[in-house]
């Protein structure tokens, strides 16, 4: 098994109240949430992306009516207008040499970058991928997915991910269902180049405190969340914090993980 370099990075964020993401939180602090997207880099099997954050498609497929109602529920502000990929270029990578993109769930803050990516192989469960077909309006927008993110040859470069699922063949990735926050959503474990386990978490919480103190978010947000799948996830990750305290967990939007970013 050989190891992962990894980099947190990220095009913009969003800002919401601690207390939508944790009970207990506070409603006067207000937390920025990154849309991380996490450089994996190997030795054989290259450059890949889990998940590809907002790029400024999501301002122009919010700018009709409903999913308008995305934006001003939660207004984005890009760091990078042109989006990861040129916050990859930035960084002297080149786009091309991206050829895997793993995507942890169909929210439009982690599919926003896909059409900048027309080569890359995608990675996705399946459950994912079948509960935002043939769906759009209001309905899409109960699954923060926006359809215009998705390119059309989509299906055809998909490969499909489930629990405990080998990523590479190789044990160096492996996958967790992680769903509650969305149908299907995934994380990864992997080990980095300095020895250390990794789990990149996706949104199974929006903060850390969250699994590690098992905190679920206000229940405001059970509309958009399949509550008791949720707190299995959650528990899930609690008890992995507990009983494997090297583990790193690392959830997309929690402020230590933008705090990784170089
Ligand atoms: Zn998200």
């Amino acid at each position: 098994m050989t190891r992962w370099h990894w980099t947190v990075l990220s095009d913009g964020w969003t800002e919401a109240h601690e207390a939508a993401a944790i009970s207990g939180g506070s409603w006067f602090e207000k937390v920025r949430f990154h849309a991380t997207v996490v450089l994996l880099e190997h030795p054989v099997h290259g450059r890949v992306l889990f998940d590809t954050g907002y790029s400024s498609r999501f301002f122009t497929e919010t700018q009709r009516w409903p999913y308008r109602l995305y934006r001003m529920l939660t207004p984005v502000t890009l760091t990078e207008p042109r989006g990861i990929i040129e916050v990859l270029r930035q960084r002297g990578i080149e786009p091309e040499s991206i050829h895997h993109i793993i995507i942890s769930h169909w929210h439009a803050d982690h599919i926003g970058g896909l059409r900048d990516f027309p080569w890359a192989r995608l990675h996705s469960h399946r459950q994912a991928w079948d509960s935002i077909q043939d769906i759009s309006g209001i309905a899409a927008l109960r699954r923060a997915f926006l359809p215009g993110l998705v390119p059309e040859d989509t299906a055809a470069r998909m490969q499909w991910l489930s629990e405990g699922c080998d990523v590479f063949g190789d044990g160096s990735m492996t996958v967790l269902e992680l769903p509650g926050h969305a149908i299907g959503q995934i994380g990864v474990r992997f080990v980095d180049t300095t020895g250390r386990p990794v789990l990149l978490a996706a949104d199974a919480c929006w903060l850390s405190k969250a699994f590690r103190e098992m905190l679920m978010p206000h229940p405001i947000t059970r509309l958009m969340h399949d509550w008791p799948v949720y707190r299995g996830s959650l528990s899930r990750l609690h008890d992995l914090h507990r009983h494997e305290p090297d583990l790193l967990i690392v959830p997309c939007h929690c402020p230590e993980t933008a705090a990784l970013m170089p």
